[in-house]
């Protein structure tokens, strides 16, 4: 979509689509149009030296077609210093250049670079569509179909967010499978900076954990999970009132460390 609209911006027939015989038309087709500026990602980000390189690079007029076009397909990769370089083109924007950004998600891109530029929501995927991909990642279906309907029909938010939980789940597997007090009271000590939504997430976690356990263990390991999985649920519950939520993992976590 973005590549077609880049085409007709360029399109020295300039009758609003590409007409995909002119000279314009096939060098985009080759991928060699002079005026067309791909500005990707260098390693994992779009960083400020690109955007500099851009920056000279926008001084000159257009060799072939009335316009330059930039197409930036990873704007949510951009990195802050990026994003505020970028900004300031974007605010003193330079004769004949057109800007086309792309990202998985808008919300990660700065709202004063989004509001400069025209939104264009594309490609909407049903959240059932989504859900069954998430699941053939190996996403538990519950969790799919929470994910799948938080992500805007957006299938690659909603797989960053599922490789996001999946990370969570090992930090916590790891955290728990040592089950040494003093890295828990650490973490019970950062429910103090966090949303209490996030220390839900985190007793969440947990539970799916020790649920795990229960599937593999013994009956002597059972009833020691069961007691802890309880002390979990309590303290899942009592979160949604006005309780210290670092007190509560705390409690749960010397349960499991006894
Ligand atoms: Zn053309």
């Amino acid at each position: 979509m973005a590549r077609a609209f880049a085409k007709a911006l360029l399109c020295l027939e300039a009758t609003g689509e590409a007409c995909g015989h002119c000279r314009s038309c096939s060098l985009f087709d080759s991928g060699n149009h002079p005026d067309l500026i791909p500005v990707g990602i260098d390693g994992e980000s779009l960083k400020i030296e690109q955007i500099r390189e851009l920056q000279r690079t926008l001084g000159f007029h257009p060799v072939l077609s009335r316009r330059k076009v930039v197409f930036l397909p990873y704007m949510e990769k951009m990195t802050e210093v990026a994003a505020n370089g970028f900004l300031k083109t974007l605010e003193e924007p330079p004769a004949a250049v057109h800007f086309l950004g792309a990202a998985v998600d808008e919300s990660v891109v700065l709202p004063t670079i989004r509001s400069r530029m025209q939104l264009v929501r594309l490609t909407y995927v049903p959240a059932e569509e989504i859900a069954q991909g998430l699941i053939q990642r190996g996403c538990p279906p519950e969790q799919a179909g929470t994910i799948a309907s938080g992500s805007q029909g957006l299938p690659g938010l909603a797989i960053r967010r599922f490789q996001e939980a999946e990370a969570a789940t090992r930090d916590w597997a790891a955290l728990l499978e040592e089950a040494e007090l003093l890295p828990l009271l650490r973490k019970a000590a950062e429910a103090e900076k966090v949303p209490r939504e996030q220390v839900g997430q985190w007793l969440d976690e947990m539970a799916a954990y020790y649920r795990g356990r229960l599937a593999v263990g013994g009956r002597e390991t059972a009833k020691k999970t069961l007691v802890i999985l309880e002390a979990i649920q309590t303290a899942r519950n009592r979160l949604a009132f006005n309780v210290n939520a670092r007190l509560l993992l705390e409690g749960v976590f010397l349960r499991i460390c006894n």
